[in-house]
């Protein structure tokens, strides 16, 4: 596939990189990438995938554009308001580039379409704030064969993950099972309107990076982001072999839709406890050694304020002190928003713990709901 004289003058920037050249923006005109989610991580990752030069861009999104978006939805303008995502995405990413081809798909991810949908692409992002799409989507690369670059926002935070057949570890491998609700979407919780530009945009730097062959993707890396600390954090994920999708005998061959809110929990599942829900477990269990609160922010946010009788232990460093949780303990993970616990509950996951759970929002949803006389150190 050559290059026009217009694409020559379009990519120059990438045409003098000798890591890209010609070749490379050739077979950036060559990739089909699929967008699920037109959102607030699908709005920057699509705007660059379209500015570099993606040949053929699908959209998929089911919403029309809200008022509340527009916080975070670049993709969109107030003028968009009540029209159907895909249109106004298609519209906007076809005015920045008119040489490529942007395909809007205006439906909701299920197993009977899935197989289809993926069928004209080679890459797949997903920006979904649902968690029962995001193991739909997961399962659906894993069985397909197509490499999946994940991310998902909470709040102030967020990770990141790719994933490459026969390369390295699925989303299912790092949570193996959760279901909706577990994780609170943008609504629920919140999100400061930034800090899904910048998940979005590694997104779209892994898809590039993939269709190019150049640089290490994130595989079998979580990176996680804390937009309030500035600070981006590793966490290594390994492949389960009792992966129920890409696991040695999985047991999950073909895309599923998924069961009821918590129905499909499997017991190797993270649990979540609202703040009142662990004040309630707490006074049925006082300080037993079989209920264990493991607080995993930095020391010095645990100095500030922390509950009574946690133990101190930085989520970077839970891997390899995971022994001074005593073995048949059950760990509540806590942190500050919730975000920092959960990875942490898929660390403990990974070592064979079963059911981890964690405090869901964390101490400023324990400050917020139960003691209102807990300091909690950082800013919100
Ligand atoms: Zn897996």
């Amino acid at each position: 596939m050559s290059l026009t004289p217009a694409e020559l003058a379009r990519y120059h920037r990438h045409l003098v990189l000798d890591e890209i050249g010609v070749a490379g923006q050739q077979k950036l005109k060559s990739a089909r990438v699929l967008v699920i989610g037109a959102g607030g991580l699908g709005s920057p990752a699509a705007l660059y995938l379209a500015a570099a030069g993606i040949g053929t861009l699908g959209i998929l999104d089911c919403d029309r554009v809200e008022v509340s978006n527009l916080q975070r939805q670049v993709l969109f303008g107030t003028g968009d308001v009540a029209r159907l995502k895909v249109d106004a995405a298609r519209e906007r990413l076809e005015s920045l580039n008119p040489q490529i081809s942007v395909v809007a798909h205006a439906v909701e991810l299920r197993a009977a379409n899935v197989r289809a949908v993926l069928s004209d692409y080679d890459l797949v992002l997903d920006g979904t704030d649902r968690l029962s799409t995001r193991y739909l989507v997961n399962d659906a690369c894993v069985i397909f064969g197509k490499p999946l670059v994940a991310a998902a926002i909470h709040r102030f935070e967020g990770q990141a993950m790719t994933y490459v057949p026969g390369r390295g570890p699925c989303y299912r491998c790092l949570f193996p099972e959760a279901a909706d609700g577990v994780v609170p979407n943008c609504a629920e919780a919140g999100v400061l309107g930034v800090l899904p530009g910048v998940l979005g945009a590694i997104q779209a730097t892994e898809a590039v990076k993939l269709i190019l062959g150049i640089g290490e993707p994130l595989i079998g890396r979580l990176l996680t982001y804390d937009a309030l600390d500035m600070r981006f954090t590793e966490f290594p994920v390994e492949r389960r072999r009792d992966c129920a999708v890409c696991g040695d005998r999985p047991t999950i061959t073909a895309p599923r839709d998924p069961e009821g809110p918590f129905g499909a929990a499997a017991p190797d599942s993270v649990r979540r406890l609202t703040a009142t829900g662990l004040r309630a477990l707490l006074d049925q269990h006082p300080r037993t050694h079989s209920l264990v609160l493991v607080d995993v922010r930095e020391p010095r946010e645990f100095v500030t304020g922390h509950l009574e009788g946690a133990i101190n232990i930085p989520v970077a460093e839970l891997q390899q002190r995971l022994v001074e949780i005593a073995p048949q303990a059950s760990p509540v993970f806590i942190c500050r928003s919730g975000s920092r616990s959960l990875a942490a509950c898929a660390v403990a996951l990974r070592a064979g713990i079963a059911a981890p759970a964690h405090l869901e929002g964390g101490l400023l949803a324990w400050a917020s709901e139960v003691d209102p006389t807990l300091a909690v150190a950082g800013a919100g």
